[in-house]
């Protein structure tokens, strides 16, 4: 199943996809992650994104659709795959359609603007593999720690209070639309994000069987 997850930063698309990838064995891919790597890693790309992430702002599209053109070549994506992030806005939405990939269904987490930014504030991540927590809602193990690597968790800077706002209105003005696209398309399935992750997580499974 070719899945993509939408939904405003914060709303818990990564959470969901990690959740998917477990239930149907099929890889999930995080631009937001891939760029991440890439500034860690220093190089050309991760220094071209790096100002924009860091002011809220989307990384320019034909950085990312290049991303997804050579990841979705890979060899684990031929059974299927969960996009996370992409596309973000119209013009991503269309390079997929032009590279002849098959959507099969939508899911938009939908969680209200009010809620987003207590969310993102107990939000930390794992920069070594990916996997994301909550100090309230999906704590670690052992405080600070990642349980699948057991690598030092950390606080995103764009998931600082100040970023936030930005992050928010350019979801607003440049992936909400998506919505419209992929409803007119009769395969947008949205989920309401609950307060405990396991009550979201049903009504994703559910989602996907509908
Ligand atoms: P995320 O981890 O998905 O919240 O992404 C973090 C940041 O990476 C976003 O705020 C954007 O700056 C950038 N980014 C991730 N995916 C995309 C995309 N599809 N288009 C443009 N920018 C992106």
């Amino acid at each position: 199943m070719n899945l993509i997850l939408l939904g405003a930063p914060g709303a818990g698309k990564g959470t969901q996809a990690e959740k998917i990838c477990e239930k149907l064995s099929i890889p999930a891919i995080s631009t937001g992650n891939i760029l991440r790597e890439a500034i860690a890693n220093g190089t050309e790309m991760g220094l071209k994104a790096k100002s924009f992430i860091d002011a809220g702002k989307l990384v320019p599209d034909e950085v990312v659709i290049g991303i997804i053109n050579e990841r979705l070549n890979k060899d684990d994506c031929r059974n299927g795959f969960i996009l996370d992030g992409f596309p973000r806005t119209i013009p991503q939405a269309e390079a997929l359609d032009e590279m002849g990939v098959q959507i099969d269904r939508v899911i938009d987490i939908e969680v209200p603007d009010e809620k987003i930014a207590s969310r993102l504030s107990g939000r930390r991540v794992c920069l070594k593999c990916g996997a994301t927590y909550h100090t309230e809602f999906k704590a670690p193990v052992t405080e600070g720690i990642c349980d699948v690597c057991g690598e030092k968790l950390v606080q995103r800077k764009d998931d600082m209070p100040e970023t936030v706002l930005d992050r928010l209105n350019t979801y607003h003005e440049q992936t909400e639309p998506l919505k419209d696209y992929y409803e007119k398309k009769g395969i947008l399935h949205i989920v309401e994000g609950q307060e405990k992750v396991e009550d979201t997580t049903a009504l994703t499974f559910k989602a996907l069987e509908d």
